[in-house]
């Protein structure tokens, strides 16, 4: 029977950050369900991560419809962990979720139609075994729907219930900046921009949607903030069998060049004569940019997250 450490709220100063100029505060550190919480992984051990996540001042937990091997298992395995142990806590949780990638066959179950989102939130819902999420993002932009069709869907999702805020991720910068203007005039203001900045790649940066998150009073939720696991030390002495790099299609071998590995054992460096971990140093980097809100990491064992952790909850 699980009890959350009564110490989950004895967080440092500035560990839980406003969110634009919205009302809500997020994390400085949240947790992505993206790998290694669907059926692929052992639950007992996601269910220890979310448990220490939240033990550790972290309430915000990021999905998608799509994440977990088969698509749709980390909402499920979230649900069940809901079920059997976080849902008393829900109060306490923001819970995001997303549509916008491939997630069923067919001409609905992919990119940004009002059909396509409406009910991919539905299935999620059912899969967490939740009546709402607490935001719910477009995933991709979609150059094939118009934009109003994908904003008015979002539009209607809140005020629907079945979503408490909505939120963009990784749409162009001008298509951003309509979305923007869409939904203020619709008084559903976009909540948060999640994108990918991290110190191998900072493109939302230099395109501007991190000012003009400043600008609009919109959060940044930083996705991959450890570029996947580069900016770790994961990689500085080989290629570990049981890595991501190894087993994902999602990050390619052919990313660790020999310049590349260079430029990660100077950065490796650099942490040690910070006293830190490369690891810390990428978070707080992330971090300390003007305009970030929160760093979403992916962990897939819990020593991984105790790290990320430890040099901001000491
Ligand atoms: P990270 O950049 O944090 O990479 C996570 C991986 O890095 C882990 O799986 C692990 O790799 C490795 N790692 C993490 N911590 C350590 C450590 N301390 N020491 C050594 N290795 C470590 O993030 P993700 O790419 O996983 O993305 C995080 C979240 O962002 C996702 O879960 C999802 O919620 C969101 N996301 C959103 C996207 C979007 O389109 N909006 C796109 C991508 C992600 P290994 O498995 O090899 O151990």
């Amino acid at each position: 029977m699980y009890t959350a450490s009564p110490d989950r709220y004895d967080r440092p100063e500035g560990f839980y950050r406003r969110c634009g100029k919205s009302g809500i505060m997020l994390p400085a550190i949240s947790l992505g369900l993206w790998k290694n919480f669907g059926h692929e992984a052992d639950f007992k051990e996601s269910l220890d991560m979310l448990h220490y996540a939240f033990d550790n001042g972290i309430v915000h937990f990021d999905l998608a419809n799509n994440y977990g091997t088969p698509y749709g298992s980390a909402e499920e395995n979230f649900g069940r962990a809901l079920q059997e142990s976080l849902g008393k806590y829900r109060d306490e949780l923001f819970i995001s979720t997303k549509a916008g990638y491939d997630m069923w066959p067919g001409v609905y179950g992919n990119w940004g139609s009002r059909k396509y989102l409406i009910s991919s939130l539905d299935q999620s819902l059912h899969r967490m075994r939740l009546d709402y999420v607490d935001l719910f993002y477009s995933h991709r932009y979609d150059p094939n729907t118009p934009l109003d069709e994908t904003l008015q869907a979002l539009v209607d999702i809140v005020r629907s219930g079945k979503a408490l805020y909505v939120g963009i991720s990784r749409w162009p910068h001008e298509a951003f900046r309509y979305a923007l203007d869409y939904l203020d005039a619709r008084n559903v203001p976009c909540l948060t921009y999640q994108g990918r900045i991290n110190m191998l790649d900072h493109a939302p940066i230099e395109e501007g949607i991190l000012q003009t998150c400043i600008d609009r009073g919109v959060g940044f939720v930083s996705f991959s903030p450890l570029a996947q696991g580069l900016l770790t030390e994961r990689y500085l002495s080989g290629i570990p069998e049981d890595s991501r790099m190894r087993n994902s299609i999602n990050l390619k071998e052919s990313v660790l060049t020999p310049e590349m590995l260079r430029h990660l054992l100077t950065l490796n460096e650099e942490a040690c004569s910070k006293g830190m971990k490369l690891s810390q140093m990428a978070l707080k980097w992330v971090l300390e940019q003007q305009g970030v809100t929160s760093v979403i990491v992916g962990v897939s064992r819990l020593s991984q997250l105790k790290e990320n952790l430890e040099w901001i909850v000491g």
